[in-house]
């Protein structure tokens, strides 16, 4: 069976296809196979915007190509730079719908944080994303595009990091996740390492069970939130369809590669999920699984019902872990003084010491 790009308003889209599909592009436009190679070395080692860009292209495919198909480029709309280095970019859609990248400095590097779906359909209570409710799924162009547009018009290169921690919920779209994932990690394509890149989800178990068996390599982060199902339940409706215990035991059978480890995140909100005794039930639920754990405290919107605990409780949440031996960090929001609608966009990488607090 010949593959194909995806097809939109007539035209093949390019970005997020794998090299065979190339090859079937090739195929159809009457070109020698050798070609295939080179616009998949342009599209995502070059990151190239359009086809006439791609010089060692015959002209003759040059021209089919710009009549027959997009690249799938989107627009950006903004970029905003925040006063710790953030860049929090919003990207205008073909459909005129928004979404959002954080591009977060680290210490020595650079993550970005990439959306999967306009909105959410999950609806966790603290999450500005799930108030806004769902609106379609991104395509796997409009994924990976996040990621070149950001090396080819704002920062000059890849991210040492991407993290699918944006809007949506990746598990819930991993037909178009997964080819997108596909080229950012292969090596002849945008060569991220895969263990840099990192699948956050609410806990969409069957998701969580397929992306194993493709078996990408990336890092997988369990937005858990919550120590009894009682809370779950509430601040996560999705935990009354995937209850913790049975996470857990996805995520104990998920296949980690030697070394690597799940990260557990943990929305601090106060008097909801922030006690001892939840640190305490957290300890013994995470206990043998390879994990760390990255606490972040609640990003307060004024549409939201929660609050962020005092500084002392958070530290004091943290430090339990330490003393059951867990790595656990805490990660403020960045960016914030650039809208703080991407807290949930989870612009939290930052790693935190107490010395920051
Ligand atoms: N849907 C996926 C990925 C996007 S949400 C998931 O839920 O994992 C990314 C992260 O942002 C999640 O860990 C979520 O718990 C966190 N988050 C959402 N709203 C937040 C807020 N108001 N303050 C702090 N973190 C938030
Ligand atoms: Fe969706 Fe993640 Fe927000 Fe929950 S936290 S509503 S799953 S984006």
């Amino acid at each position: 069976m010949t593959h194909l790009p995806q097809r939109s308003n007539g035209r093949y889209v390019l970005l997020g296809s794998g090299l065979n599909e190339l090859r079937g592009l090739v195929q159809v436009a009457g070109m020698p196979a050798f070609r295939a190679k080179q616009l998949f070395h342009w599209m995502y080692h070059r990151a190239a915007l359009s086809f006439e860009e791609m010089h060692n292209i015959s002209r003759d495919f040059q021209k089919w190509l710009a009549e027959n198909c997009v690249l799938g480029y989107m627009e950006i709309a903004d970029v905003r730079e925040s006063a710790d280095g953030s860049r929090k970019i919003v990207f205008r859609l073909s459909d005129g719908r928004f979404v959002e990248s954080v591009l977060i400095k680290e210490d020595e590097w650079f993550t970005l944080c990439i959306s999967t779906q306009v909105g959410c359909a999950v609806g966790c209570t603290f999450c500005m994303t799930g108030f806004g409710g769902f609106q379609r799924n991104m395509t796997r162009a409009e994924i990976v595009a996040q990621v070149l547009l950001v090396k080819r018009a704002i920062h000059g290169e890849l991210p040492r990091n991407v993290v699918l921690m944006g809007m949506g919920e990746p598990l819930l779209n991993l037909g178009e996740v997964v080819p997108a994932l596909r080229v950012m990690v292969d090596p002849e394509g945008m060569a991220i390492a895969a263990r840099r890149v990192t699948v956050s989800t609410s806990g969409i178990i069957p998701g969580i069970k397929r992306l194993g068996e493709e078996d990408l390599g990336v890092s997988l982060a369990i937005s858990l939130n919550a120590t009894t199902d009682a809370v779950r339940d509430v601040i996560m409706p999705i935990n009354k369809a995937y209850p913790i215990a049975e996470l857990l035991q996805a995520c104990r059978e998920f296949p980690l590669r030697p070394r690597r480890r799940i990260t557990f995140e943990y929305v601090l909100l106060k008097d909801i999920n922030d006690s001892l005794e939840d640190a305490q039930r957290l300890a013994k639920l995470l206990r043998g699984i390879p994990c760390k754990i990255n606490l972040i405290p609640f990003n307060p919107d004024e549409n939201l019902p929660f609050e962020r605990p005092p500084e002392e409780r958070i530290l004091a949440f943290q430090d339990f872990l330490f003393r059951k031996n867990y790595t656990a960090i805490i990660r403020y929001s960045k960016g914030l003084d650039v809208g703080a609608a991407c807290g949930q966009l989870a612009a939290h990488w930052r790693e935190s010491t107490r010395k920051d607090a």
